[in-house]
């Protein structure tokens, strides 16, 4: 397979800009003081590069990912809507930029975790694209890896406005290293004083 890249610098004002601003943003909200080897920000011409990068067939919505705290890696702006599903005139760059510097705040600050959810939902809602996944009227898929996208920034905004930024994060820090759904249950317990469980979330929509 090819795996051979050429990199060179971009030098694009605009998505510099919104990585600078999405840093300053995401410090604060993670509590951070981030500043020296930041994840570099590549920009990725089509989706034949995508896949060979991912070594994966990818979905067309996928414009995107994070290498965790060394790299992001975003669609080229200009080919989005001839490389992907979205509409390039509409889509918005600065909060793909800021959602996937979010995924390496999350890792440096909370380590790597194996449930989609919360991870994807912290993105989600610190890159402020809830305007794309409206509030559902009931909860159903997230916690068994179904509608994350549509579900799980949703259920972390409920956890924050009801809960606290803090408390979400004594969950994320204590959840760190778990991988078993029966232990990550006993953490969720033991900080909200609830099950994990969709009646949980729904009853605070
Ligand atoms: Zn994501």
């Amino acid at each position: 397979m090819n795996s051979i890249f050429k990199v060179t610098l971009l030098a694009d004002p605009k998505l510099q800009r919104y990585k600078n601003k999405a840093i300053r943003e995401l410090n604060k909200f993670f509590n951070k003081r981030w500043v020296h080897n930041t994840p570099k920000v590549f920009v990725v011409d089509d989706r034949k590069s995508i896949d060979l990068l991912r070594e994966e067939r990818t979905e067309n919505w996928v414009v995107g990912w994070s290498w965790g705290k060394m790299a992001i890696f975003v669609l080229s702006p200009k080919n989005i809507s001839k490389e992907s599903c979205h509409n390039g005139s509409e889509y918005d760059i600065a909060k793909l930029i800021k959602h996937e510097l979010g995924h390496s705040f999350f890792q440096m600050a909370f380590g790597q975790s194996k449930f989609t959810w919360f991870n994807e939902g912290v993105s989600i809602y610190v890159a402020g694209q809830l305007d794309r996944f409206p509030m559902p009227k009931k909860f159903s898929g997230f916690l068994n890896g179904k509608r994350i996208y549509q579900e799980s920034g949703n259920a972390i905004k409920l956890l924050v406005d009801n809960y606290g930024k803090d408390k979400l994060f004594e969950f994320l820090k204590k959840q760190s290293g778990i991988t078993e759904t029966r232990k990550l249950k006993l953490v969720f317990k033991e900080v909200f004083g609830s099950k994990l469980e969709y009646s949980f979330f729904n009853n605070l929509i």
